[in-house]
């Protein structure tokens, strides 16, 4: 059995971080391992506190489970501090760890900041370069890259810049575009971008209604797994979508607020 590791934030909804994600795993058979960057306290509607891991901490986790199983593929979601960040670029040169996904969290849907000033920078100019997959949303590739996405070209121009980073592979997500007139008569979809380097890849989806809890990490943990498999990035792409497409169209509303994932 493959073997996938989750660095990320804690979640007691279970729809995001580190639980999502070894959910995702365990749907497409591969084992997980988690080690936890942040915590937070959240429900379906709003984020009322942040803890972050202490440094000594995470390395601690990281060396612990590395010094005796390594993972066929690993993600990073919400690592929140710089330190966080600089343990991780040191653990995955040191124990040169293969097949790296960053979902660069920045914002919850529900508008709270899950990152510390400076950490995103130190994110795109030292861990980036060391990444097979970026999985950006719109709104972090407009960020990262400084180009204000809100159409295909954006996309394609601030996925130029992205791989300017050093990442191997650039998929920026467009689940979260604003809807324009022309979409909405085409019954509003939902469009991601792929980028090696070479070629632009879109996939489009029907867009569903409402808000979905934990879509960027679900989205980067079925990748993730994929390419613990052994899968290729677009095939990865294609398979991860319906995944999703198929979580959200059976999505719990357990809550008050965003609806989770179903997997
Ligand atoms: N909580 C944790 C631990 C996360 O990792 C994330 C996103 O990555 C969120 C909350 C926010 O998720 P969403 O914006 O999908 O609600």
């Amino acid at each position: 059995m493959k073997t996938a590791l989750t660095i990320a934030g804690f979640d007691p909804t279970g729809g995001a971080g580190v639980q999502q994600d070894l959910k995702v795993f365990h749907h497409f058979g591969v084992y997980g391992l988690s080690v936890l960057s942040a915590m937070t306290a959240q429900n379906t509607f709003e984020i009322r506190d942040i803890k972050a891991i202490d440094k000594k901490f995470l390395e601690e986790q990281l060396f612990t489970i590395l010094s005796d199983i390594r993972p066929d593929a690993l993600k990073t979601g919400m690592l929140f501090s710089k330190d966080a960040v600089r343990v991780v670029i040191n653990v995955v040169k040191g124990y040169d760890l293969q097949n790296l996904v960053i979902d660069p969290v920045t914002i919850s849907t529900t508008g709270t900041g899950l990152i510390e000033n400076g950490a995103l920078d130190l994110i795109m100019n030292e861990l980036f370069p060391l990444a097979k997959v970026i999985t950006p949303n719109i709104y972090e590739a407009s960020i990262l890259s400084g180009v204000r996405v809100e159409d295909e070209e954006g996309m394609q121009r601030a996925a130029e810049v992205l791989k300017k980073t050093g990442a191997e592979t650039i998929i920026i997500t467009g689940g979260h575009f604003k809807d324009t007139a022309e979409q909405i008569e085409a019954k509003s979809e939902t469009l991601d971008l792929l980028y090696d380097g070479k070629d632009f890849k879109y996939y489009r989806d029907v867009k569903m209604d409402g808000e979905y809890h934990g879509t960027g990490c679900a989205f980067s943990a079925a990748i993730t797994a994929f390419l613990a498999m052994g899968g290729s990035v677009p095939e990865a792409v294609e398979r991860t979508k319906k995944f999703i497409s198929i979580s959200i169209k059976n999505a719990h509303d357990f809550g008050k607020g965003m609806r989770l994932l179903n997997i």
